[in-house]
């Protein structure tokens, strides 16, 4: 199974998101897929581009709906194995909104998200991920602001998939990404990939003195929430491995009666002309 396709990303050289566009590639093959049983939706930035350069349905979407779209197409499509990607900004900020009630709702989808605590397409501002007193040409004087916590939000929001990882650590981040695939529920992954360009503080050298492998933590159990939320607030969130994953709560798309039978995209809908006719009249 190929996921590769014959697209040059135009990323900075350096950039986190080349390992990201890898380790999903990997997980997808690891699981065994082909690539028209996969599709990745993605937001707007730099991170957005990833969509087109896996070979696999791909829809680059609009600015911090990338989570919207690929829920339909969960829905539509059983068969589907569908990843949705962005960045931090895309996805805490304009879409923090459909982050949290995807959360919440647990439809199958894997979200990977692309931290790199900056605005990168736009050339360099902060990002709600962007630390206190952070300075950009947005905040000249510094961030007034604290940082978004994406872990604790998820975790309090009733994730039942939660991971983190770096862009570097190739091995560690296809795990989780085909973990988070294989999970039954919405599986929330935030992966620090550094903006080489732009962000010149959390840099590869910063994460790599800074972050703790929950397997380097005796004892730690993922299974347990309260675990979860306490060692994440513990390390600052700056932890990475499998953070919580909860295997008894049913998906939400498997609670919704006739999922299963009567997948949308195999509905014989036949719509006439006439028929659309009358359902505009409807709604005049
Ligand atoms: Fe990557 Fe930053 Fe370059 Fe964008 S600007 S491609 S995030 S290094």
């Amino acid at each position: 199974k190929d996921f590769r396709n014959t697209i040059k990303p135009n990323w900075c050289p350096g950039c986190g998101d080349f390992s990201v566009q890898a380790a999903i590639q990997r997980a997808a093959a690891n699981r065994g897929i082909e690539p028209h049983e996969l599709a990745v939706v993605s937001g707007i930035g730099c991170s957005g581009r990833l969509s087109g350069y896996i070979n696999a349905f791909g829809l680059h979407g609009i600015h911090g709906r990338a989570l919207p779209i690929a829920q339909g197409l969960k829905m539509a499509n059983r068969d589907l194995n569908v990843i949705a990607t962005g960045g931090d900004g895309d996805g805490f900020a304009i879409g923090m909104g459909h982050t949290v009630h995807s959360i919440r709702r647990n439809i199958d989808v894997t979200y990977v998200v692309m931290d790199n605590q900056i605005y990168g397409l736009t050339k360099g501002q902060t990002s709600p991920r962007s630390a206190a007193g952070f300075v950009t040409k947005s905040t000249p004087g510094g961030a007034i602001e604290p940082s978004l916590k994406p872990l604790e939000v998820a975790l309090s929001s009733g994730a039942t998939f939660v991971a983190q990882s770096f862009s570097t650590d190739l091995k560690e981040l296809t795990a989780i990404i085909e973990a988070g695939m294989a999970h039954k529920g919405f599986a929330f992954i935030n992966v620090f990939s550094p903006c080489v360009t732009y962000n010149k503080v959390n840099t590869y050298d910063w994460f790599k003195e800074n972050l703790t492998k929950l397997a380097d933590i005796e004892g730690y159990d993922p299974s347990d929430r309260q675990m979860a939320m306490k060692t994440v607030m513990e390390h600052e969130s700056l932890v990475t491995g499998i953070i919580y994953q909860d295997t008894e709560t049913t998906s939400y798309q498997d609670k919704v009666i006739g999922y299963d039978e009567a997948p949308l995209h195999e509905a014989d809908i036949n719509l006439k002309e006439t028929d659309l006719d009358s359902l505009m009249k409807e709604f005049m």
